[in-house]
């Protein structure tokens, strides 16, 4: 299969283009910079890998059978109002840069399949409620950021098999927010982060590449998915697992402010959370390899 990649360079996108080669895929990078994503992708690593920068995306698409589009401007930031902007412009401008390209297309050379990347930030917050796929969408800035992303793939041609995954917040050691949430918690303690009762709706890294994959190859998946585990915590639990994990004592409390400090506004994310089950995943039989957070932390802080 010949995948076409936006974001490849980023957290997640790395490490799918990393496991579709390892299956033997061919891979495109679509990029804004060909000469990063080269550092990050050499070929003698990397063999066959394809790097395109914005005016070569539609060549790249239009020989590919299946497109991932995971570009936008990173959230775990300070939020001035540029950047607020941009958090949403730049998902919107890419997913629908991508959408036209591939309704461009003659339809026997369009991809089979475009899997878009969306956050679990649709359901908006809340402590009690608990979320799935047949949820509502929430009111808050991030809720009407993923709602305008999902809407902008959502005009993709109907032949074309559209997979939204709302993903929640990725687990893995070289990005996302835990990668900056452990110094925090080596410099502090590793107590909850205010009252701890905001919900944690995880995956770790290797679960959410596996899930996009799956949605890749199996005509099965449609619609929208969630890319949670199945298991969200407290964040208070969350935070005495990471502090164990890491040595620290689990009764200090870290406070919000420090996490403000590393992750910006974005903290929200972290701080003000929503209960996210996998519905549709688990009754597609995808199976989990990391279910329970304790395990997740464990091999993120192994590996
Ligand atoms: P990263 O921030 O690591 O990478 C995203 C990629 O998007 C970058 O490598 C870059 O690729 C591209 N990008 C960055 N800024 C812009 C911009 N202004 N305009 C266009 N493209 C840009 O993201 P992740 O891998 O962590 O996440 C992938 C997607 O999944 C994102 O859309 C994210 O919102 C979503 N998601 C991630 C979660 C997580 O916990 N990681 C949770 C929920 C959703 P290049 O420079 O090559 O163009």
């Amino acid at each position: 299969m010949v995948v076409s990649i936006t974001g490849a360079t980023g957290f997640i996108g790395r490490r799918l283009v990393q496991r579709l080669q390892e299956d033997k895929h061919q891979v495109r990078v679509l990029t804004r910079s060909k000469s990063k994503a080269q550092q990050i992708f050499p070929v003698n690593k990397f063999p066959g890998i394809v790097v395109a920068e914005e005016p070569q995306w539609k060549e790249s698409i239009r020989d590919s059978n299946a497109v991932v589009n995971l570009a936008g401007t990173p959230i775990s930031t300070r939020w001035s109002s540029e950047i607020k902007n941009d958090i949403k412009e730049s998902r919107i401008r890419v997913t629908s840069k991508v959408v036209e390209l591939i309704n461009d297309l003659q339809p026997d050379s369009r991809p089979s399949v475009l899997v878009s990347a969306t956050a679990v930030g649709y359901y908006g917050t809340s402590e009690t409620q608990i979320f799935d796929e047949k949820s509502p969408s929430g009111n808050d800035y991030l809720a009407q950021v993923c709602r305008e992303w999902e809407a902008s793939a959502l005009k993709v041609n109907k032949d074309v098999r559209l997979v939204r995954i709302r993903i929640g917040v990725v687990l893995g050691k070289d990005g996302g927010a835990l990668a900056k949430m452990i110094p925090l918690f080596m410099m502090f303690a590793g107590g909850p982060i205010g009252t701890g009762k905001q919900w944690f709706s995880w995956i770790h890294l290797d679960d959410i590449v596996n899930l996009i994959y799956e949605a890749l190859v199996n005509s099965s998946y449609e619609g929208v998915i969630n890319g949670t585990a199945p298991n969200p915590v407290r964040l208070g639990e969350m935070c005495q697992h990471l502090g164990n994990a890491l040595g620290r004592p689990s009764w200090l409390p870290v406070p919000d402010f420090a996490l403000k400090a590393v992750l910006g506004e974005g903290a929200t994310v972290v701080l003000e959370g929503q209960k996210v089950l996998p519905t549709r995943a688990k009754e597609l039989g995808f199976s989990f390899k990391y279910a329970y957070i304790k395990d997740a932390l464990k091999a993120v802080l192994s590996s």
